[in-house]
């Protein structure tokens, strides 16, 4: 079965974030738990806490289906000793947060090397920084997403992805999250052969390590390597991919989340979807 959602607001408290999903027909959803433009934010109340869990549960959302993000600030291969140590703190809140809110994935963007160390060494980074968050928390997964490789983001090729989960010391708390949008810019052209990309992925990564997947069409060219959402059809990819993707059984039992800019669309994108999942199962 196929868990299709998007990335919904949690302005107002983390706890409307469920309510905002099941207004949209979603059956997974994405989230911030804090704002992700700031470093510090004020902790999670018992109360916003309790209420996330009830409306979940009032709604039917289970952990495995809900992707939060970290913030864009954070990053976990930064060249230099302050900016490291500042990414790691808000990290660790970061996956502390989800902990507290009972959920098991918690997704964000490799790092950047910022042009100032060597990409290997940037990756070694991560993994530590990873290790490090890991110790510290329990039952929540680090999940590493792919990228468009804009600037000096890391994890646009596959093997960056399992160059950090190979320094990762709990192989069981470690995943990834696939972007369409970022696979298709980054270079991997799953237009003309579909089946070669995913083979690729599984032989240098593994389905196995697959937790979700960010549903994107993307309003930049295939290599391109900017990083520009486009709603579902109205960008380079197109709707055959899509509807392709849907009858994956290799991207079931995951969250599948739109986090494309029309909001006023994601009702119907979802019901699109779904409708194709559907479809496919009989
Ligand atoms: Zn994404
Ligand atoms: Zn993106």
């Amino acid at each position: 079965m196929k868990y299709i959602g998007a990335h919904v607001s949690a302005s107002g408290g983390v706890e409307l974030a469920p309510v905002n999903a099941h207004e949209i027909g979603a059956n997974a959803f994405a989230l911030f738990t804090k704002n992700q433009r700031q470093w510090v934010s004020k902790p999670l109340t018992e109360e916003s806490i309790r209420l996330f869990k009830e409306n979940c549960e009032k709604y039917g959302f289970k952990p495995e289906h809900i992707l939060p993000h970290d913030s864009y600030l954070i990053n976990l291969g930064h060249p230099e000793e302050e900016g490291l140590e500042k990414s790691r703190t808000a990290f660790l809140d970061e996956m502390q947060r989800c902990e507290a809110l009972g959920l098991k994935l918690l997704n964000f963007h490799p790092g950047s090397h910022l042009n100032k160390i060597g990409v290997e060494e940037c990756l070694s980074r991560i993994a530590e920084s990873i290790n490090m968050a890991l110790e510290k928390t329990a039952g929540v997964t680090a999940v590493i997403e792919n990228t468009a490789g804009q600037g000096s983001n890391l994890g646009n090729e596959f093997w960056h992805l399992k160059y950090i989960i190979d320094r990762v010391d709990d192989k069981s708390r470690v995943g990834v999250c696939l972007d369409t949008c970022h696979t298709f810019t980054a270079g991997y052209d799953f237009l003309t052969d579909y089946d070669r990309v995913f083979e690729e992925f599984d032989r240098e990564v593994g389905f196995g390590y697959l937790r979700g997947m960010h549903i994107n069409d993307s309003k930049k060219a295939l290599g391109s390597r900017v990083d520009r959402h486009d709603s579902i059809g109205m960008g380079l990819i197109g709707n055959a991919f899509f509807e392709r993707l849907m009858s994956d059984p290799r991207f079931d039992n995951m969250p599948l989340i739109l986090e494309t800019p029309d909001e006023s669309k994601w009702a119907e994108e979802i019901a699109w979807l779904r409708k194709l999942s559907v479809a496919a199962t009989v």
